[in-house]
Protein backbone atom coordinates (compact mmCIF):
# COMPACT_ATOMS: atom_id res chain seq x y z
CA UNK A 1 0.00 0.00 0.00
CA UNK A 2 1.41 3.68 -0.72
CA UNK A 3 1.43 6.38 1.47
CA UNK A 4 1.58 10.14 0.99
CA UNK A 5 2.75 12.36 3.63
CA UNK A 6 1.41 16.10 3.79
CA UNK A 7 4.15 18.54 5.32
CA UNK A 8 4.40 21.95 6.33
CA UNK A 9 6.36 23.79 4.03
CA UNK A 10 7.25 26.27 6.44
CA UNK A 11 8.95 23.99 9.20
CA UNK A 12 9.60 21.75 6.80
CA UNK A 13 7.63 19.09 9.57
CA UNK A 14 6.01 16.08 8.14
CA UNK A 15 2.18 16.51 9.35
CA UNK A 16 0.50 13.07 8.57
CA UNK A 17 0.26 9.81 6.28
CA UNK A 18 -2.67 9.15 4.02
CA UNK A 19 -3.07 6.09 2.13
CA UNK A 20 -3.45 6.32 -1.88
CA UNK A 21 -5.94 4.94 -3.44
CA UNK A 22 -5.90 1.74 -5.37
CA UNK A 23 -7.39 0.70 -8.42
CA UNK A 24 -9.41 -1.07 -6.26
CA UNK A 25 -10.91 1.75 -4.17
CA UNK A 26 -11.08 3.62 -7.19
CA UNK A 27 -13.11 1.22 -8.53
CA UNK A 28 -15.14 0.83 -5.23
CA UNK A 29 -15.91 4.32 -5.19
CA UNK A 30 -17.20 4.64 -8.82
CA UNK A 31 -19.52 2.01 -7.91
CA UNK A 32 -20.76 3.82 -4.67
CA UNK A 33 -20.96 6.63 -7.26
CA UNK A 34 -23.10 4.75 -9.64
CA UNK A 35 -25.52 3.94 -6.64
CA UNK A 36 -25.94 7.32 -5.49
CA UNK A 37 -26.77 9.05 -9.10
CA UNK A 38 -30.43 8.16 -9.19
CA UNK A 39 -31.28 8.95 -5.75
CA UNK A 40 -29.42 12.32 -6.07
CA UNK A 41 -30.45 13.29 -9.57
CA UNK A 42 -34.17 12.61 -8.44
CA UNK A 43 -33.93 15.35 -5.37
CA UNK A 44 -35.85 18.56 -6.19
CA UNK A 45 -33.14 21.43 -6.60
CA UNK A 46 -34.76 22.81 -3.65
CA UNK A 47 -33.43 20.25 -1.60
CA UNK A 48 -30.05 20.28 -2.99
CA UNK A 49 -29.99 23.95 -2.05
CA UNK A 50 -30.91 23.13 1.14
CA UNK A 51 -28.07 21.23 1.77
CA UNK A 52 -25.56 23.40 0.38
CA UNK A 53 -26.89 26.45 2.73
CA UNK A 54 -25.69 23.24 5.41
CA UNK A 55 -22.43 23.51 3.83
CA UNK A 56 -21.95 27.14 3.93
CA UNK A 57 -22.74 26.99 7.83
CA UNK A 58 -20.21 24.64 8.60
CA UNK A 59 -17.41 26.26 6.58
CA UNK A 60 -18.11 29.45 8.75
CA UNK A 61 -18.40 27.25 12.07
CA UNK A 62 -15.60 25.15 11.16
CA UNK A 63 -13.14 28.43 9.40
CA UNK A 64 -10.78 28.44 11.86
CA UNK A 65 -9.72 24.65 11.84
CA UNK A 66 -9.89 24.74 7.86
CA UNK A 67 -8.08 27.67 7.92
CA UNK A 68 -5.20 26.54 9.86
CA UNK A 69 -5.58 23.03 8.12
CA UNK A 70 -4.32 25.12 4.61
CA UNK A 71 -1.97 26.76 6.68
CA UNK A 72 0.00 24.08 7.64
CA UNK A 73 -0.41 22.24 4.11
CA UNK A 74 0.92 24.83 1.84
CA UNK A 75 1.66 27.48 3.83
CA UNK A 76 -1.07 30.37 3.32
CA UNK A 77 -0.85 33.30 6.14
CA UNK A 78 -3.78 32.47 8.20
CA UNK A 79 -6.04 35.61 7.87
CA UNK A 80 -5.60 35.08 3.99
CA UNK A 81 -6.83 31.69 5.06
CA UNK A 82 -9.74 32.35 6.79
CA UNK A 83 -10.64 34.78 4.10
CA UNK A 84 -10.74 31.75 1.80
CA UNK A 85 -13.07 29.92 3.43
CA UNK A 86 -15.56 33.29 4.04
CA UNK A 87 -15.62 33.46 0.34
CA UNK A 88 -16.19 29.37 0.49
CA UNK A 89 -19.74 30.26 2.34
CA UNK A 90 -20.53 33.07 0.14
CA UNK A 91 -20.24 31.25 -3.11
CA UNK A 92 -22.83 28.54 -1.54
CA UNK A 93 -24.71 30.99 -0.23
CA UNK A 94 -24.91 32.65 -3.88
CA UNK A 95 -25.93 29.07 -5.41
CA UNK A 96 -28.18 28.13 -2.57
CA UNK A 97 -30.34 31.07 -3.41
CA UNK A 98 -30.30 31.68 -7.13
CA UNK A 99 -30.03 27.88 -7.98
CA UNK A 100 -33.25 27.05 -9.08
CA UNK A 101 -33.84 30.62 -11.69
CA UNK A 102 -30.39 29.81 -12.89
CA UNK A 103 -31.52 25.96 -13.52
CA UNK A 104 -35.20 26.62 -14.54
CA UNK A 105 -36.74 25.47 -17.88
CA UNK A 106 -35.71 28.46 -20.42
CA UNK A 107 -38.66 28.96 -22.80
CA UNK A 108 -37.87 30.03 -26.22
CA UNK A 109 -40.57 31.30 -28.81
CA UNK A 110 -41.23 28.36 -32.09
CA UNK A 111 -43.77 27.44 -34.20
CA UNK A 112 -44.32 24.92 -31.61
CA UNK A 113 -47.13 24.56 -28.96
CA UNK A 114 -43.82 24.90 -26.24
CA UNK A 115 -40.09 24.51 -27.19
CA UNK A 116 -37.56 25.16 -23.91
CA UNK A 117 -34.04 24.00 -22.95
CA UNK A 118 -34.07 21.78 -20.16
CA UNK A 119 -30.90 21.95 -17.98
CA UNK A 120 -30.17 18.70 -16.49
CA UNK A 121 -27.30 16.93 -15.26
CA UNK A 122 -24.59 14.58 -16.84
CA UNK A 123 -23.49 12.57 -14.35
CA UNK A 124 -19.74 11.97 -12.39
CA UNK A 125 -17.35 14.89 -13.01
CA UNK A 126 -14.09 14.88 -12.32
CA UNK A 127 -12.41 17.95 -11.08
CA UNK A 128 -8.53 17.94 -10.46
CA UNK A 129 -7.83 21.10 -8.39
CA UNK A 130 -4.37 22.47 -7.21
CA UNK A 131 -2.91 23.59 -4.19
CA UNK A 132 -2.78 27.28 -4.26
CA UNK A 133 -6.53 28.11 -2.98
CA UNK A 134 -7.52 24.57 -1.47
CA UNK A 135 -11.09 25.11 -0.29
CA UNK A 136 -12.39 27.52 -2.67
CA UNK A 137 -10.84 25.80 -5.55
CA UNK A 138 -12.87 22.93 -4.68
CA UNK A 139 -15.87 24.67 -3.84
CA UNK A 140 -16.15 27.20 -7.00
CA UNK A 141 -16.65 23.70 -8.74
CA UNK A 142 -18.56 21.28 -6.24
CA UNK A 143 -21.26 24.35 -5.07
CA UNK A 144 -22.91 24.53 -8.69
CA UNK A 145 -21.92 21.24 -9.92
CA UNK A 146 -23.37 19.20 -7.12
CA UNK A 147 -26.65 21.74 -6.95
CA UNK A 148 -27.51 21.25 -10.70
CA UNK A 149 -27.64 17.57 -9.98
CA UNK A 150 -24.27 16.30 -10.94
CA UNK A 151 -21.92 13.88 -8.54
CA UNK A 152 -18.28 14.76 -7.89
CA UNK A 153 -14.81 13.45 -7.36
CA UNK A 154 -12.08 15.45 -5.84
CA UNK A 155 -8.52 14.87 -6.89
CA UNK A 156 -7.10 16.94 -5.09
CA UNK A 157 -3.19 18.15 -5.17
CA UNK A 158 -0.50 15.55 -3.66
CA UNK A 159 0.01 18.18 -1.25
CA UNK A 160 -2.86 19.17 0.53
CA UNK A 161 -4.50 15.95 1.22
CA UNK A 162 -6.06 16.79 4.40
CA UNK A 163 -7.76 19.43 2.58
CA UNK A 164 -9.08 17.14 -0.13
CA UNK A 165 -10.27 14.90 3.15
CA UNK A 166 -11.42 17.50 4.85
CA UNK A 167 -13.67 18.70 2.01
CA UNK A 168 -15.11 15.09 1.23
CA UNK A 169 -16.12 14.68 5.10
CA UNK A 170 -17.82 18.30 4.92
CA UNK A 171 -20.41 17.13 2.31
CA UNK A 172 -21.42 14.32 4.10
CA UNK A 173 -21.31 15.87 7.28
CA UNK A 174 -24.09 18.78 5.86
CA UNK A 175 -26.32 15.63 5.13
CA UNK A 176 -25.24 14.65 1.46
CA UNK A 177 -25.91 11.26 0.34
CA UNK A 178 -22.62 8.91 0.79
CA UNK A 179 -21.03 8.99 -2.46
CA UNK A 180 -22.07 11.73 -3.78
CA UNK A 181 -18.72 13.86 -3.44
CA UNK A 182 -15.69 11.57 -2.94
CA UNK A 183 -11.91 12.57 -3.07
CA UNK A 184 -9.31 9.98 -4.25
CA UNK A 185 -5.96 10.33 -3.57
CA UNK A 186 -3.84 9.04 -6.52
CA UNK A 187 -1.23 9.69 -9.35
CA UNK A 188 -1.43 10.65 -12.82
CA UNK A 189 -1.48 7.48 -14.61
CA UNK A 190 -4.84 6.76 -12.62
CA UNK A 191 -6.27 9.83 -13.19
CA UNK A 192 -5.71 8.86 -16.77
CA UNK A 193 -7.52 6.00 -16.69
CA UNK A 194 -10.60 7.34 -14.26
CA UNK A 195 -11.26 9.88 -17.57
CA UNK A 196 -11.14 7.13 -19.70
CA UNK A 197 -14.00 5.28 -17.44
CA UNK A 198 -17.52 5.53 -18.35
CA UNK A 199 -18.50 6.89 -15.27
CA UNK A 200 -17.00 10.04 -15.97
CA UNK A 201 -18.39 12.24 -17.94
CA UNK A 202 -16.49 15.59 -18.03
CA UNK A 203 -13.54 16.66 -16.41
CA UNK A 204 -12.71 19.97 -15.03
CA UNK A 205 -8.79 21.05 -13.81
CA UNK A 206 -7.67 23.92 -12.53
CA UNK A 207 -3.66 24.41 -12.46
CA UNK A 208 -0.84 24.59 -15.01
CA UNK A 209 -0.75 25.26 -18.58
CA UNK A 210 0.81 21.52 -18.97
CA UNK A 211 -1.52 19.87 -17.10
CA UNK A 212 -4.62 21.21 -19.29
CA UNK A 213 -2.41 19.86 -22.01
CA UNK A 214 -1.85 16.51 -20.60
CA UNK A 215 -5.93 16.08 -19.27
CA UNK A 216 -7.07 17.60 -22.39
CA UNK A 217 -5.18 15.11 -24.59
CA UNK A 218 -6.82 12.59 -22.38
CA UNK A 219 -9.82 13.75 -22.08
CA UNK A 220 -10.20 14.55 -26.44
CA UNK A 221 -9.26 11.06 -26.79
CA UNK A 222 -12.22 9.77 -24.53
CA UNK A 223 -14.67 12.72 -25.94
CA UNK A 224 -15.58 13.68 -22.69
CA UNK A 225 -16.09 17.66 -21.94
CA UNK A 226 -13.43 19.72 -20.39
CA UNK A 227 -13.06 23.20 -18.39
CA UNK A 228 -9.60 24.39 -18.20
CA UNK A 229 -8.39 27.21 -16.09
CA UNK A 230 -4.59 27.32 -15.86
CA UNK A 231 -1.85 30.03 -15.74
CA UNK A 232 -2.26 33.95 -16.28
CA UNK A 233 0.38 36.55 -16.39
CA UNK A 234 -2.02 39.27 -16.11
CA UNK A 235 -0.93 42.45 -17.13
CA UNK A 236 -1.66 45.36 -14.65
CA UNK A 237 -1.75 48.73 -16.94
CA UNK A 238 -0.74 51.94 -15.15
CA UNK A 239 -1.93 54.62 -17.19
CA UNK A 240 0.05 58.28 -16.55
CA UNK A 241 -2.97 59.63 -14.84
CA UNK A 242 -3.55 57.13 -12.71
CA UNK A 243 -4.17 57.85 -9.04
CA UNK A 244 -1.64 56.20 -6.95
CA UNK A 245 -2.41 57.61 -3.78
CA UNK A 246 -6.38 55.97 -4.26
CA UNK A 247 -4.93 52.59 -5.82
CA UNK A 248 -1.46 51.79 -4.71
CA UNK A 249 -2.37 49.10 -2.07
CA UNK A 250 -4.80 47.32 -4.49
CA UNK A 251 -2.26 46.87 -7.10
CA UNK A 252 0.47 45.29 -4.09
CA UNK A 253 -2.63 43.25 -3.19
CA UNK A 254 -3.08 42.61 -6.76
CA UNK A 255 0.16 40.78 -6.65
CA UNK A 256 1.88 39.69 -3.22
CA UNK A 257 -1.42 37.81 -2.33
CA UNK A 258 -1.39 34.26 -1.13
CA UNK A 259 2.32 35.07 -1.30
CA UNK A 260 2.17 35.87 -4.87
CA UNK A 261 0.41 31.90 -5.57
CA UNK A 262 -2.45 33.50 -8.10
CA UNK A 263 -3.29 32.38 -11.70
CA UNK A 264 -5.11 36.14 -11.70
CA UNK A 265 -2.37 37.97 -9.73
CA UNK A 266 -0.93 40.93 -11.44
CA UNK A 267 2.51 39.58 -12.83
CA UNK A 268 3.43 42.00 -15.05
CA UNK A 269 3.12 45.92 -14.43
CA UNK A 270 2.86 47.97 -17.71
CA UNK A 271 3.60 51.64 -16.95
CA UNK A 272 3.42 54.74 -19.17
CA UNK A 273 6.84 56.05 -19.25
CA UNK A 274 5.79 59.77 -17.55
CA UNK A 275 4.62 58.02 -14.23
CA UNK A 276 7.41 54.80 -14.38
CA UNK A 277 9.87 56.64 -12.09
CA UNK A 278 7.40 57.13 -9.26
CA UNK A 279 5.17 54.20 -9.42
CA UNK A 280 8.56 52.46 -8.93
CA UNK A 281 9.52 54.06 -6.13
CA UNK A 282 5.74 54.08 -4.77
CA UNK A 283 5.67 50.23 -4.74
CA UNK A 284 8.86 49.31 -4.09
CA UNK A 285 7.99 51.60 -0.32
CA UNK A 286 4.62 49.96 -0.57
CA UNK A 287 6.05 45.99 -0.96
CA UNK A 288 8.88 46.82 1.64
CA UNK A 289 6.06 47.40 4.19
CA UNK A 290 4.76 43.82 3.66
CA UNK A 291 5.24 41.16 7.07
CA UNK A 292 7.04 38.09 6.30
CA UNK A 293 6.56 35.50 8.64
CA UNK A 294 5.10 32.22 10.13
CA UNK A 295 2.29 31.91 7.91
CA UNK A 296 0.22 31.13 11.30
CA UNK A 297 0.41 34.07 13.05
CA UNK A 298 -1.88 36.54 12.21
CA UNK A 299 0.27 39.56 10.86
CA UNK A 300 2.04 37.53 8.42
CA UNK A 301 1.37 38.74 4.88
CA UNK A 302 4.08 37.02 2.91
CA UNK A 303 4.20 32.92 4.12
CA UNK A 304 6.25 30.67 2.21
CA UNK A 305 5.57 29.37 -1.00
CA UNK A 306 3.67 25.68 -1.14
CA UNK A 307 6.97 23.99 -1.70
CA UNK A 308 10.91 24.48 -2.29
CA UNK A 309 10.97 23.08 -5.43
CA UNK A 310 8.45 25.90 -6.72
CA UNK A 311 10.89 28.78 -4.69
CA UNK A 312 13.61 26.97 -7.23
CA UNK A 313 11.93 27.31 -9.86
CA UNK A 314 10.72 31.24 -9.08
CA UNK A 315 14.69 31.68 -8.64
CA UNK A 316 15.73 30.52 -11.53
CA UNK A 317 13.19 32.43 -13.66
CA UNK A 318 14.45 35.95 -11.59
CA UNK A 319 17.80 34.91 -12.57
CA UNK A 320 17.40 34.22 -16.28
CA UNK A 321 15.64 37.57 -16.42
CA UNK A 322 18.46 39.56 -14.23
CA UNK A 323 20.89 37.56 -17.07
CA UNK A 324 18.74 39.11 -19.86
CA UNK A 325 18.96 43.14 -18.31
CA UNK A 326 15.95 43.04 -15.86
CA UNK A 327 16.61 45.14 -12.71
CA UNK A 328 16.59 43.98 -9.29
CA UNK A 329 14.94 46.35 -7.41
CA UNK A 330 14.49 44.00 -4.43
CA UNK A 331 14.61 40.62 -3.30
CA UNK A 332 15.01 37.63 -4.74
CA UNK A 333 16.71 35.87 -1.59
CA UNK A 334 15.04 32.86 -0.81
CA UNK A 335 15.09 30.46 2.37
CA UNK A 336 13.65 26.94 1.83
CA UNK A 337 10.26 27.58 0.49
CA UNK A 338 10.66 31.07 1.68
CA UNK A 339 10.99 33.44 -0.91
CA UNK A 340 11.42 37.59 -0.05
CA UNK A 341 9.10 39.87 -2.08
CA UNK A 342 11.21 40.88 -5.32
CA UNK A 343 10.85 43.38 -7.95
CA UNK A 344 12.34 43.64 -11.39
CA UNK A 345 12.38 46.78 -13.24
CA UNK A 346 12.84 47.52 -17.12
CA UNK A 347 11.32 44.21 -18.21
CA UNK A 348 10.59 43.76 -21.82
CA UNK A 349 9.72 40.64 -24.11
CA UNK A 350 11.89 37.64 -24.15
CA UNK A 351 12.87 37.78 -20.33
CA UNK A 352 11.06 35.01 -18.32
CA UNK A 353 9.68 37.88 -15.90
CA UNK A 354 7.95 38.89 -19.44
CA UNK A 355 7.35 35.99 -20.88
CA UNK A 356 6.44 33.40 -18.66
CA UNK A 357 4.13 32.82 -15.37
CA UNK A 358 5.74 33.81 -12.14
CA UNK A 359 3.92 31.87 -9.46
CA UNK A 360 5.14 33.42 -6.20
CA UNK A 361 5.75 37.39 -4.89
CA UNK A 362 7.91 38.34 -7.98
CA UNK A 363 6.44 41.53 -9.40
CA UNK A 364 8.19 42.94 -13.16
CA UNK A 365 7.88 46.38 -14.15
CA UNK A 366 7.70 46.74 -17.60
CA UNK A 367 7.73 50.53 -19.03
CA UNK A 368 5.46 51.82 -21.85
CA UNK A 369 6.19 54.62 -24.15
CA UNK A 370 2.56 55.36 -24.47
CA UNK A 371 -1.27 54.05 -23.56
CA UNK A 372 -1.21 52.35 -27.25
CA UNK A 373 2.11 50.58 -26.61
CA UNK A 374 0.64 49.45 -22.90
CA UNK A 375 -2.43 47.94 -24.50
CA UNK A 376 0.01 46.28 -27.11
CA UNK A 377 2.68 44.99 -24.00
CA UNK A 378 -0.30 43.54 -22.21
CA UNK A 379 -1.81 41.90 -25.20
CA UNK A 380 1.64 40.25 -25.92
CA UNK A 381 1.31 36.97 -23.75
CA UNK A 382 0.45 33.09 -25.01
CA UNK A 383 -1.76 33.96 -21.63
CA UNK A 384 -5.30 35.39 -21.29
CA UNK A 385 -6.76 35.03 -17.97
CA UNK A 386 -7.46 38.82 -16.90
CA UNK A 387 -5.99 42.29 -17.29
CA UNK A 388 -6.37 45.22 -14.88
CA UNK A 389 -6.06 48.61 -16.21
CA UNK A 390 -5.79 51.77 -13.50
CA UNK A 391 -6.42 55.01 -14.85
CA UNK A 392 -8.88 58.17 -14.05
CA UNK A 393 -10.15 58.58 -18.18
CA UNK A 394 -13.01 56.01 -17.41
CA UNK A 395 -14.69 57.13 -20.48
CA UNK A 396 -11.90 57.39 -22.40
CA UNK A 397 -10.80 53.53 -21.59
CA UNK A 398 -14.30 51.81 -22.64
CA UNK A 399 -12.87 51.75 -26.04
CA UNK A 400 -9.93 49.47 -24.72
CA UNK A 401 -13.07 46.78 -23.65
CA UNK A 402 -12.96 44.97 -27.19
CA UNK A 403 -8.69 45.41 -27.61
CA UNK A 404 -8.27 43.19 -24.33
CA UNK A 405 -7.71 39.66 -25.32
CA UNK A 406 -8.57 38.21 -21.87
CA UNK A 407 -11.11 36.67 -20.02
CA UNK A 408 -11.91 39.74 -17.77
CA UNK A 409 -10.64 43.17 -17.88
CA UNK A 410 -10.73 45.55 -14.47
CA UNK A 411 -10.72 48.91 -14.52
CA UNK A 412 -9.40 50.49 -11.12
CA UNK A 413 -9.42 47.96 -9.27
CA UNK A 414 -7.54 44.11 -9.50
CA UNK A 415 -9.25 41.28 -11.04
CA UNK A 416 -10.49 38.62 -8.52
CA UNK A 417 -13.67 36.22 -8.40
CA UNK A 418 -16.72 36.52 -7.54
CA UNK A 419 -19.26 34.05 -7.60
CA UNK A 420 -21.82 36.28 -9.40
CA UNK A 421 -19.38 37.06 -12.77
CA UNK A 422 -18.48 34.64 -14.96
CA UNK A 423 -14.55 33.24 -14.46
CA UNK A 424 -11.69 31.91 -16.94
CA UNK A 425 -9.52 32.58 -19.41
CA UNK A 426 -8.75 32.40 -23.32
CA UNK A 427 -5.45 31.71 -25.26
CA UNK A 428 -3.06 29.02 -22.90
CA UNK A 429 -5.25 29.82 -19.81
CA UNK A 430 -7.53 28.20 -20.90
CA UNK A 431 -11.55 27.65 -21.67
CA UNK A 432 -14.75 27.15 -20.35
CA UNK A 433 -16.10 29.55 -17.34
CA UNK A 434 -16.54 29.18 -13.71
CA UNK A 435 -18.89 30.96 -11.24
CA UNK A 436 -22.16 32.95 -11.99
CA UNK A 437 -24.95 31.28 -14.33
CA UNK A 438 -22.09 30.27 -16.11
CA UNK A 439 -20.46 28.04 -13.77
CA UNK A 440 -23.67 26.40 -13.12
CA UNK A 441 -24.25 25.31 -16.82
CA UNK A 442 -21.55 24.33 -17.46
CA UNK A 443 -21.91 20.42 -16.68
CA UNK A 444 -25.26 20.39 -17.70
CA UNK A 445 -27.22 18.68 -20.70
CA UNK A 446 -28.75 21.56 -22.34
CA UNK A 447 -31.51 20.03 -23.68
CA UNK A 448 -33.94 21.59 -26.29
CA UNK A 449 -37.68 20.12 -25.73
CA UNK A 450 -39.98 20.77 -28.07
CA UNK A 451 -43.78 20.18 -27.93
CA UNK A 452 -46.31 20.34 -30.89
P1 LIG B 1 -0.01 21.36 -11.56
O1 LIG B 1 -0.75 21.94 -12.66
O2 LIG B 1 1.02 20.35 -11.90
O3 LIG B 1 -1.04 20.70 -10.54
C1 LIG B 1 -2.41 21.04 -10.44
C2 LIG B 1 -3.25 19.77 -10.30
O4 LIG B 1 -3.18 19.03 -11.52
C3 LIG B 1 -2.75 18.82 -9.21
O5 LIG B 1 -3.86 18.15 -8.65
C4 LIG B 1 -1.89 17.85 -10.00
O6 LIG B 1 -1.73 16.62 -9.36
C5 LIG B 1 -2.73 17.70 -11.24
N1 LIG B 1 -2.03 17.24 -12.43
C6 LIG B 1 -0.97 17.80 -13.03
N2 LIG B 1 -0.66 17.12 -14.17
C7 LIG B 1 -1.55 16.11 -14.26
C8 LIG B 1 -1.74 15.06 -15.21
N3 LIG B 1 -0.98 14.93 -16.29
N4 LIG B 1 -2.73 14.18 -14.98
C9 LIG B 1 -3.53 14.31 -13.90
N5 LIG B 1 -3.40 15.27 -12.97
C10 LIG B 1 -2.43 16.18 -13.15
O7 LIG B 1 0.62 22.49 -10.68
P2 LIG B 1 1.97 22.47 -9.84
O8 LIG B 1 1.63 22.10 -8.47
O9 LIG B 1 3.07 21.69 -10.44
O10 LIG B 1 2.34 24.01 -9.97
C11 LIG B 1 3.21 24.43 -11.00
C12 LIG B 1 2.66 25.57 -11.78
O11 LIG B 1 1.29 25.42 -12.08
C13 LIG B 1 2.68 26.89 -11.05
O12 LIG B 1 3.92 27.48 -11.11
C14 LIG B 1 1.63 27.66 -11.80
O13 LIG B 1 2.17 28.18 -12.97
C15 LIG B 1 0.64 26.65 -12.17
N6 LIG B 1 -0.55 26.62 -11.32
C16 LIG B 1 -1.62 27.38 -11.67
C17 LIG B 1 -2.72 27.39 -10.86
C18 LIG B 1 -3.90 28.19 -11.19
O14 LIG B 1 -4.64 28.57 -10.28
N7 LIG B 1 -4.19 28.43 -12.45
C19 LIG B 1 -2.77 26.64 -9.62
C20 LIG B 1 -1.60 25.86 -9.35
C21 LIG B 1 -0.54 25.86 -10.19
P3 LIG B 1 -0.42 16.29 -8.48
O15 LIG B 1 -0.40 17.21 -7.35
O16 LIG B 1 -0.69 14.88 -8.10
O17 LIG B 1 0.75 16.44 -9.41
Amino acid sequence: MSIIWSKNPYTGEKIRSYEKDTSHSIKQKLELIQSVQEEWFNKTIKERCELLENVSELLLERKEEYAMLMTSEMGKPISQSIAEIEKCAWACDFYAYNAEDLLADEIIETDAEESFISYDPLGCILAVMPWNYPFWQVIRFAAPTLTAGNTGILKHAQNVPGCARALEKLFLDAGYPKGCFQSILAGHEEIEKLIANETIKAVTLTGSEKAGRGIAQTAGKNLKKTVLELGGNNACIVFEDADLEKHLDTMVKARMQNTGQSCIAAKRFIVCDELYDTFVQKFTEATKQLVSGDPKEKETYIGVLAREDLAKSLKEQVDKSIEKGAQLTMGNKMEGAYFQPTILTEVVPGMPAFDEETFGPVAAIIRAKDRADAIALANNSKFGLGAMLFTEDIEGSLDLIPRISDGAFFINDMVKSDPRLPFGGTKASGYGRELSREGILAFVNKKTVYIK
